[in-house]
């Protein structure tokens, strides 16, 4: 339709009841872009209106070296995204009304570039697609429909030209921050070929601002290598750039307290995201398979086989198939690091400050006190160089309370006032007067990953209900997985989309047949190939969706009290 004809509706409708906005619903050809009106909300006071508009590659003018290519195309996607949002926030409540009226938002994207449902660049011809919310105007709960003419006509249209067109914007930085995406690839590429689990650049700002804010912390002491680790890369746009390069192996990071090292993991485990100009981490990139792993007391588990960490349990309960509705401190990390090796990890993060310390170690005289058979645990101590042997499982340890890893450790790095130090061959020879007791442990030459999947007749009808709240939790049908200490989901957004994961999942793949890793497999191969709008069962694509890796697909079904598993 044209746009001339959502005038005439919004004048025909004006000062009827607010479900006369339903007839605006459609597709309307503005001079510069289509404006679809997918889902109008009930009433003012409901979820807002779900609006998106598309501009053709053409008319936009990006020119295609900014897109053709995945990791550029996402960036810009996240460039266009952010100067849309500026834009839009401006003008948002401009028009006026009861409830919601007005509103206009898009999201918010913090410190990583994400892949989201939010905008859209198609692949071959570059077209943009922008999805957002807008809260359509109503007095009491009357249509005011000359106030969404002034949305529609008026703002929408402002915002679009200067924020969507390439003539609108400043070409250097947009430049600046594609570029920047390729030197991230490039880097983790990088990665494999130099045998890396990590790489931080020098200069790089690890601490942020405050607990709940992801902004570089200012005048923070920038990060330098050690020259024993240092690694140059030559990056396609960014020069020659000099870091540490973390290998392969275990790896140790100890030192005082409050010099750093808990502030270096998260680095490192937020390095499995690209991060935005400015925000410290750029050149900060970690293997991104890494899986952080902690205690995580009180989850449930299902059929987990964490026996080569826990054996002869007092309550005889099988390990090899260990089923719990609420954890302990030892048996959750047990089960996180075996589901992490599930979900294919190669490289864990641990830090001893969220771990159970009975998972961690058994010191000496424990060893002599309570003996190997009357303790369940075979301490992660005693496989961390199997899991590296046998599995090619990469592990960066934080411990600064126990000298025990010192004898395990490929590489031990000390924080100093923030600045790391390689002290590998005298923290060996210091090791050497506490030689290690440890009772031999049976080696663990391989793990079967056969974990059937069952279905769940809560998804039969095909309207299950999905809810994030905040970062913490997703919920199906009210039953609520808690996410919490997923620590490396970034953003509520993936949360949205993990909920719709788990509904295709059980609406369309789970069958009792398929392992959770083909499961899991297949969900991520049919949004690689047709979109997350492939998963999400609406006749509409929600504009919340923020992409997650397979890891996080899999400890979101991992945390799913009803998964039930062969
Ligand atoms: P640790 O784990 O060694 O006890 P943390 O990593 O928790 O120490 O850091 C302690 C404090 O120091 C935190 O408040 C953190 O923000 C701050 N911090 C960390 N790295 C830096 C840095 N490079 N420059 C300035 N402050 C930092
Ligand atoms: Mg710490």
């Amino acid at each position: 339709m044209k746009h001339i004809e959502l005038r005439d509706i919004l004048h025909r409708i004006d000062h009827k009841g607010y479900p006369a906005y339903k007839d605006t619903r459609g597709c309307y050809d503005f001079p510069e872009f289509t404006l679809s009106i997918d889902h109008v909300q009930g009433d003012p006071f409901a979820s807002p209106s779900k609006v998106s508009v598309l501009l053709s590659g053409k008319s936009a003018g990006f020119p295609e070296n900014l897109w053709k290519e995945k990791c550029r195309r996402i960036a810009l996607q996240d460039y266009l995204l952010r100067q849309f949002g500026k834009r839009i926030e401006k003008v948002s409540f401009k028009a006026k009304g009861s409830g919601k009226s007005g509103l206009m938002s898009v999201s918010r994207p913090g410190q990583e570039v994400l892949n989201r449902s939010a905008c859209e660049i198609n692949p071959e011809l570059g077209d943009i697609l922008v999805r957002m919310e807008i809260g359509f105007p109503a007095n009491g709960r009357t249509v005011n429909a000359r106030e969404l003419e002034k949305i529609f006509f008026e703002f929408l249209p402002q915002c679009v030209k200067s924020a969507l067109f390439y003539k609108a914007l400043p070409e250097k930085e947009i430049a600046d921050w594609v570029n920047l995406a390729s030197d991230q690839q490039y880097i983790r590429e990088q990665l494999k070929q130099l045998g890396l689990a990590a790489f931080v650049a020098d200069n790089a700002i690890l601490p942020r601002e405050s607990g709940v804010s992801g902004k570089p912390l200012a005048q923070a002491v920038p990060f330098h290598s050690p020259e024993s680790l240092e690694v140059t890369m030559n990056l396609p746009f960014g020069g020659t750039m000099k870091g540490m390069g973390i290998k392969k192996g275990i790896t140790l990071i100890v030192g005082g307290g409050y010099h750093g090292k808990s502030t270096l993991l998260k680095a490192l485990e937020a390095g499995v995201y690209n991060h935005i100009p400015g925000d410290g981490r750029e050149y900060v990139i970690t293997d991104d398979t890494a899986v952080k792993l902690r205690a995580e007391d009180g989850r449930s588990i299902q059929k987990v086989d964490i026996s080569m960490f826990i054996n002869n349990l007092p309550n005889g309960k099988d390990t090899k198939a260990f089923v719990t509705e609420d954890a302990s401190g030892s048996t959750s990390q047990a089960a996180n690091m075996v589901e992490a090796m599930e979900a294919g990890a190669k490289v864990f993060l641990i830090d001893e400050d969220t771990s159970a310390t009975n998972f961690m170690i058994r010191d000496e005289l424990m060893q002599r006190v309570v003996h190997r058979e009357a303790e369940p645990i075979i301490p992660f101590i005693d496989r961390v160089e199997e899991l590296y042997g046998n599995f090619g499982i990469s592990t960066i340890l934080v411990a600064g309370s126990s000298g025990s890893y010192f004898h395990k450790a490929d590489c031990i790095l000390q924080m100093d006032r923030y600045e790391p130090m390689e002290i590998t061959a005298f923290a060996k020879e210091q090791a050497k007067q506490f030689p290690l007791v440890a009772a031999p442990v049976p080696e663990q030459k391989q793990v079967d990953f056969v974990r059937k999947v069952m279905g769940d007749k809560s998804f039969r009808d095909a309207r299950a209900k999905i809810k994030t709240m905040g970062r913490d939790s997703i919920s199906i049908n009210r039953d609520v997985i808690d996410v919490r200490y997923v620590e490396q989901l970034a953003d509520t957004e993936q949360l949205a989309l993990l909920g719709y994961i788990l509904k295709y999942a059980y609406t369309n793949l789970i069958d009792g047949k398929k392992t959770i890793q083909q499961v899991v497999d297949m969900i991520y191969d049919t949004i690689e190939k047709g979109g997350m709008k492939k998963i999400c069962g609406e006749s509409y694509l929600p504009c919340n969706f923020a992409m997650v890796r397979k890891q996080e697909i899999y400890a979101c079904l991992n945390r799913y009290r009803k998964l039930k598993l062969q």
